[in-house]
């Protein structure tokens, strides 16, 4: 399956990819083939049932209203997520849903939205969405959210040649390796190689174009997390601090501000604080890959565009193209998905990504490139995923920031050399599968492990 970059940074909503705008695309894809095959004024009532990871963290993430937002014919890159309270409130109040946005049902929480414990095999991130009439079943679909809004329907599973972006790219790689081979018998950087590829689907001028009012998208979610203030939803407390940090960085002569480089740092905490608070409120955000690990990618642009006086839109094109090629190599040969292998795949995967995007556009080789990319990598395997109370908050939205200033230390430390390295980047994404594949599940997105116990138990 041929991916794009644009599959990787997508417009939507927080908190989460895989439990909240992948669930709102399944459901909003369901209530659109109700209309398409003319099923839909005969529907009643929709039931939703939600597997393993989905149904564990599932009320933290706000999947139930992910689903119920979908049914409505909403989709998360377009809904503005000053209206889903209100939304969410008419329903429960009339339990009426406007399915597809244009059928009334009944809708009763208790008995429509189930959190089941049971696991469906293919993967821990399951739901099954049905409608029925007065006599029973008329459709059903069961959907899997693989990680960073990427939704795969049981159909494509049965028929996988079905299913998919088949896509033929001129530069297929599958591998850092092959990467490599292509730029250099090519004389192409990463990010020209990957532009090329992207032409196999639009044209340079909207590849562009697209890209950009991804980074407006990006902007605006670190502005809006600038001004932002008070305490995030879903009963931890979390105080926001962006708007704080931002004036104390203002102030000049604070202690905390004492040399380029460590005040270079704390904007790089704050550009990615600021976009996770902004996730955990469940606003606009941009998957990068996804929600939870969101900040990482923006805050290392913020960075280079606010440090850099020659930096430009080519820049944020070459870097996000680069940052891409890397995600593509850890979706295809490991995950991008919390609950299949940990944070490791979330964060890890962002980091590496950051640091690809950063290495592109500072002027290293491809091979330099692969080495930030495996540095950011390798020190982030075994992060487990364990969230506190299910929520996108402890230790989702510090631990971007880390990983921020990890990404810009890789390459740092990639820039010194000449390429050449021990563990390649193709090695360090196996580790990460086979980390994940031993990975108790209790530190997989379930929120029965790590420090979301520690936090009960005190
Ligand atoms: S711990 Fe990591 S993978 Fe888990 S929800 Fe938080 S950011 Fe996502």
């Amino acid at each position: 399956m041929a991916i794009s970059v644009f599959d990787l940074f997508k417009i939507g909503i927080g908190p989460s990819s895989s439990h909240t705008v992948g669930p709102m695309r399944a459901a909003a894809t369901f209530a659109q083939a109700l209309g398409e095959d003319g099923l839909l004024a005969r529907v009643t009532r929709v039931e939703v049932r939600l597997y393993g990871s989905l149904s564990a963290t599932g009320i933290g993430h706000a999947t139930d209203r992910a689903c119920l937002l979908g049914l409505m014919g909403q989709w998360p890159d377009r809904i503005d997520p000053h209206t889903i309270e209100p939304r969410i409130d008419q329903l429960m109040q009339e339990q009426c849903l406007m399915l597809d946005g244009r059928q009334p049902i009944d809708f009763n929480y208790t008995r429509d939205m189930l959190f089941l414990n049971e696991n469906l095999a293919y993967h821990p991130n399951a739901m099954t969405l049905e409608a029925l009439d007065g006599q029973g079943s008329l459709f059903s679909q069961t959907y899997y959210s693989v990680g960073g809004g990427f939704i795969v329907e049981q159909a494509e599973i049965d028929a996988p040649q079905a299913g998919g972006d088949q896509a033929s790219l001129p530069y297929e790689f599958s591998s850092a390796a092959e990467l490599l081979e292509l730029c250099k018998v090519y004389g192409l950087s990463v990010s020209q190689l990957m532009m090329a590829n992207e032409r196999a689907w639009r044209s340079e001028a909207e590849i562009r174009d697209g890209l950009l009012k991804i980074w407006a998208a990006m902007r605006e979610c670190v502005d809006n997390g600038l001004r932002n203030e008070g305490i995030l939803p879903g009963g931890l407390k979390v105080k926001r601090r962006a708007a704080r940090l931002h004036r104390s960085l203002q102030e000049v002569g604070k202690p905390n501000v004492i040399g380029s480089t460590l005040s270079a740092m704390e904007w790089v905490n704050l550009f990615a604080l600021a976009v996770n608070e902004e996730n955990a409120a469940g606003g606009r955000m941009v998957t990068a890959p996804t929600n939870g690990a969101a900040g990482i990618i923006p805050a290392v642009l913020h960075y280079y565009m606010k440090f850099n006086p020659e930096a430009c839109d080519d820049d944020v094109v070459a870097f996000l193209l680069a940052a891409a090629s890397v995600g593509i190599l850890c979706k295809k040969n490991a995950s991008i998905s919390g609950a299949e292998v940990g944070c490791q795949g979330e964060v890890g995967s962002a980091c590496s990504m950051a640091a690809a995007g950063l290495a592109e556009v500072l002027g290293a080789t491809p091979p330099q490139l692969e080495n930030a990319a495996e540095i950011a990598l390798e020190h982030n395997l075994g992060l487990t995923c364990d969230p506190v109370g299910g929520l996108v908050q402890v230790p989702c939205i510090e631990r971007n920031a880390i990983a921020a200033v990890k990404a810009i230390n890789a390459v740092q430390m990639a820039l010194r050399g000449d390429g050449e390295h021990f563990i390649s980047l193709d090695r360090v994404i196996r580790t990460m599968r086979d980390t994940g594949a031993d990975m108790h599940a209790n530190y997989k997105e379930t929120s029965r492990g790590g420090l979301a116990v520690a936090f009960v138990e005190c």
